[in-house]
Order: structure tokens, then C-alpha cells, then sequence
């Protein structure tokens, strides 16, 4: 664990469904069930699935905005899964969010200098002085004038906010930032140039991201390594390398089939997805993918598959994923 920054395992959130007139329990939604994996330091793990996979959830368990139902968090050697928020408000400073819509994540009754002096204040960081200076850095690391701070979020473009975002993420020099989903409302055009800054930063400041995202095409360019989950489960994560050019899951396969090719004859053997992610509340039974996988047999139906390493660094969660590797 020397060189890991944030190690999770066996990650698990569900929440209860209460109803009748006693307000009884009466189901659960499976949003997330034993994730495991670590992050090192400096690294990129793209986390990547459909809507409704629970890649959000995860995110945010492991900030501990929400309280984990099961399993184990641990940030650079130290468990943190039980910590109180005010035990938590120390490492905040070391780990961010950066949300899709920033729009909904700024307030908007506050100028951006306002907005961005806040994690200073919170954090108890700096003079009043040091804060005005650090602010004005922040803004031109982001690409944004000095005059900025004294306007409102919502003078600004989609992208100009999504600068905003992150530029409060970095405020406090965090070691991980939970990037989730930072370009997906953005036009085709701006997410580039949000992707870019988010990979200069990193290496300015040596930052650990989570990357999520809901296709493969997104997290390609940014990732060392990727995570594919669906309905609450990891199924695929490999090298970023490994999972484009020897992807082993039919889930994972059939996300790619859906990132346009120059050469459309190259994936055509690829089954696209078809139908919708079942419910979370009620997943199928054995492994999670069988009503949707075209290789499904009988024993799918019944058998959870185990995640397992069936290359080196390459983990697979499904009963015949050697016999499908080259498929
Ligand atoms: Fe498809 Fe069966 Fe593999 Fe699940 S275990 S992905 S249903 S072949």
C-alpha cells in the first residue's frame, strides 16, 4: 500500500426503501456492492457505466458524503470508513469533488471571490492578503480574468463555471479529486479544453483523480487505468491500454462497440447494447448482466461470477471471460 493514496474494498452502499403505514422497510436499492479497488498516487482511474450504475454513488461513499452500508476506505494507510465529520474535516482539504453541473454546486448568491475565498475560511488558511492573492492565482490558473471574482455564476458559460468548479476543487492543493462526470453537460467543443486543464493540473500538483463518466470514449485520453461498472458492480479494470485493445467482459465490449471507429468494419462483430439497465432495487439474479449479455448460459442465471485477475492487472468479473477474450 506505499505508493496508494486511497485503497476501497468491498465498497458497499444500499438504501432502504420504507413503506405501508408503519413505514416498515420494505426493499433495498443495491446502488453499490463490494468495490474494490486503490488508487495511486498521481494516478487517473476512469470509472466508467451506464446511468444508474451506481459510479456516483461510489464517488461520493468514499468522500463519506454519504455513510458506506459496508466494506472499508482507506486514504494514504489510515481507515477512514467510520470517521465522524468532524474527524473527516481535517482531510477534506486532501480530497475534492468536482461535480457535473457546476451551476448547481456554486451558490449562486456569491460572487466567485466569495466562492473561492470559502474553502480558505472553512480550512482557517491564510491572511485576508494571502487569500486576495491566492484567489487572483487561482482564477489565471484556470484560465480566467481577475475581474471574475467579483461576478456572479451565473454570468458565466458552461464551461467558464466548470473553470470555477475547479478552480475551488484545487484552492487547498487536495491529493484526490473526484472528478464526477466534469464534462458530460459541456458542448463537445469546451470538454477538451476541460479535459486538458484537469490533466495540467495534475501534473503540477501530482493529483489522484476518479474520473467518471458514463461512456469509454471520455476517460480514453485522461485514464491510466480503468474501472467498468454496471448495476453496483465492478465487472472490468485493467490498464487503460488493456481494456480498448483486449477488453475481456461482454459489458465492457459493448460499451466500445458504441465509440465510433474510423474503420467501421473493425468492431462489427461487437454486439451493441440493447434494452435498459434493469432497476437497481430489484437486480437479475447470478450475474447482473445476463438478461442484456448475448453469450448468457444457463449457469448465469444462477451463478454470481467471481472478480477475478485473469491476466496480469487485468480483472474480470464473468464465468467465461477467457473462452470470450478474443471474441
Ligand atoms: Fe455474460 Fe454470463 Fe459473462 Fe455474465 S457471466 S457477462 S451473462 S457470459
Amino acid at each position: 500500500m506505499s505508493d496508494s493514496l486511497l485503497e476501497v474494498r468491498g465498497l458497499t452502499k444500499h438504501y432502504p426503501i420504507y413503506g405501508g403505514i408503519l413505514m416498515k422497510q420494505v426493499a433495498k436499492v443495491y446502488a453499490a456492492s463490494q468495490v474494490t479497488f486503490s488508487l495511486k498516487k498521481g494516478e487517473t482511474l476512469g470509472l466508467v457505466g451506464e446511468s444508474g450504475c451506481g459510479k456516483s454513488t461510489v464517488g461520493r461513499t468514499l468522500l463519506k458524503l454519504y455513510r458506506p452500508t459496508g466494506g472499508q476506505i482507506f486514504f494514504e494507510g489510515k481507515e477512514i470508513t467510520d470517521l465522524s465529520e468532524k474527524e473527516m474535516r481535517p482531510l477534506r482539504q486532501d480530497m475534492q469533488i468536482i461535480f457535473q453541473d457546476p451551476f448547481e454546486s456554486l451558490n449562486s448568491r456569491h460572487t466567485v471571490g466569495k466562492i473561492l475565498e470559502e474553502p480558505f475560511l472553512v480550512h482557517k488558511v491564510g491572511t485576508p492578503q494571502e487569500r486576495e492573492k491566492r484567489i487572483v492565482e487561482l482564477l489565471d490558473r484556470v484560465g480566467l480574468p481577475e475581474r471574475a471574482r467579483h461576478k456572479y455564476p451565473h454570468e458565466f458559460s458552461g464551461g467558464q463555471r466548470q473553470r470555477i468548479g475547479i478552480a475551488r476543487a484545487i484552492a487547498l492543493r487536495p491529493k484526490l479529486i473526484i472528478c464526477d462526470e466534469p464534462v458530460s453537460a459541456l458542448d463537445v467543443s469546451i470538454q477538451s479544453q476541460i479535459v486538458n486543464l484537469l490533466l495540467e493540473l495534475q501534473k503540477e500538483m501530482n493529483m489522484s483523480y476518479l474520473f467518471i463518466a458514463h461512456d469509454l470514449s471520455v476517460v480514453k485520453h485522461v485514464s491510466d487505468r480503468v474501472a467498468v461498472m454496471y448495476l453496483g458492480k465492478i465487472v472490468e479494470l485493467t490498464t487503460a491500454e488493456r481494456i480498448y485493445e483486449k477488453a475481456m467482459h461482454p459489458y465492457t465490449k459493448s460499451l466500445l462497440s458504441a465509440i465510433p471507429v474510423p474503420d467501421p468494419t473493425k468492431r462489427a462483430e461487437i454486439q451493441a447494447l440493447k434494452g435498459e439497465v434493469p432497476s437497481p432495487r430489484n437486480p437479475p439474479s447470478g450475474c447482473h448482466f445476463h438478461t442484456r449479455c448475448p453469450f448468457a448460459k444457463d449457469v448465469c442465471r444462477t451463478k454470481v461470477p467471481e472478480f477475478k485477475e485473469e491476466a496480469t492487472e487485468h480483472f474480470s468479473a464473468c464465468h467465461f471471460s477467457q473462452e470470450l477474450k478474443d471474441q
